[in-house]
């Protein structure tokens, strides 16, 4: 059971990051209001997510941390709102590393503990605990040591531990985000508004307090397919893509037909080596688009890809063109 729980790592758990984006989905799969994450050694050494969530209860420890036991399966494949649903993140973490999981729910008047180091998972212990969950996850990959080799320097994992809470953060402007344990200092995203104001505000958080006033708003939509968001205006560009943020019904992605779409409608607009700000949101009819081709790349499959591309290069044309760009 732990070379499977190994093997399914090897597919869900690349690097830190991919640790950071499970436990911060399982964060908000648990309604937190706030998710504070602290990372050491680029995530290698540590990696913490405390959420003030619904909390899990002591008996369903054990549960949490077993393989294919998810407390959110669905009937429709299609109609997951929730963003975990597969019941594999938490024991693939615990094959890996030394995972602790504490918790206390909200109606509970003492917390609980456990701890499964390598696949080993322990007993079920009171603690003292805050509402909600902490997840630590220590010494990750120490039980796959060929993993380990894998791993970029501690600041590319860094860096990608940031971008991860970024993009998940952008797509939930209500969530008060922390980050800290990263060169840039602490990152703290402010809780804001659940409207369009806050979203913005959220936006300018995450991509810089002159993006909104370099932006065009873009809307647009084609049968089923929904296109919101913001995009730079020309003279306002970066050195690389990394200031695209993408979300497909609102689980961010890294599409190559989204990036490409967005490299097309600038084609005339901006030199080869530089690329505009964005943050697009989709929003298709989920019969209409695969959001799961893999567990852990953030890649999607379109029914229509000319339409989504088309919609996309259209709509940022003609934004570009109303601004008289
Ligand atoms: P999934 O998210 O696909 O259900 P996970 O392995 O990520 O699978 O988590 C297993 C289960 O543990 C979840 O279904 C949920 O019941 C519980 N869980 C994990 N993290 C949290 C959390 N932060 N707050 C509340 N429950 C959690
Ligand atoms: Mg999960």
């Amino acid at each position: 059971e732990n070379v499977i729980n190994q093997i399914a790592a090897g597919e869900v758990i690349e690097r830190p990051a991919s640790v950071v984006k499970e436990l911060v989905e399982n964060a908000l799969d648990a309604g937190a209001s706030r998710i504070e994450i602290a990372t050491a050694g680029g995530g290698l050494t540590l990696l913490r997510v405390i959420d003030d969530g619904g909390g899990i209860a002591a008996e369903e420890l054990p549960l949490a941390v077993s393989r294919h036991c998810t407390s959110k399966l669905s009937d429709d494949v299609h109609d997951i709102r929730s963003l975990g649903f597969r019941g594999e993140a938490l024991p693939s973490i615990g094959s890996v590393s030394r995972l602790s999981l504490r918790s206390r729910q909200a109606g509970g008047d003492s917390g609980a503990e456990i701890v499964v180091e390598g696949g080993r998972v322990g007993p079920v212990k009171p603690v003292a605990a805050n509402r909600g969950t902490t997840v630590e996850v220590r010494d990750l990959f120490f039980a796959t040591p060929a993993r380990l080799k894998f791993m970029k320097s501690e600041r590319a994992e860094t860096a990608a531990i940031t971008d991860v809470v970024k993009r998940i953060a952008l797509a939930f402007p209500a969530v008060r985000f922390t980050l800290t344990g990263t060169d840039r200092g602490t990152t703290d995203l402010a809780a804001v508004p659940e409207d369009g104001e806050g979203l913005l505000r959220r936006i300018s958080q995450i991509l810089g307090r002159e993006f909104p006033e370099n932006a065009l708003p873009i809307e647009a939509e084609r049968e089923g397919v929904r296109l919101s968001g913001y995009a730079s205006i020309p003279s306002f560009t970066r050195g690389n893509a990394l200031n695209q943020f993408a979300y497909v019904n609102g689980r961010p992605v890294r599409d190559k037909l989204i990036a490409g779409a967005i490299r097309g409608a600038y084609m005339d607009a901006l030199p080869r080596d530089r690329h505009a700000v964005a943050a697009l949101f989709l929003d298709v009819d989920p019969a209409l688009v695969d959001v799961n081709v893999h567990p852990a790349k953030a890649d999607v499959r379109f029914r229509d890809p000319g339409l989504v591309r088309g919609l996309i290069v259209g709509a940022i044309r003609q934004a570009l063109e109303a601004g008289g760009m």
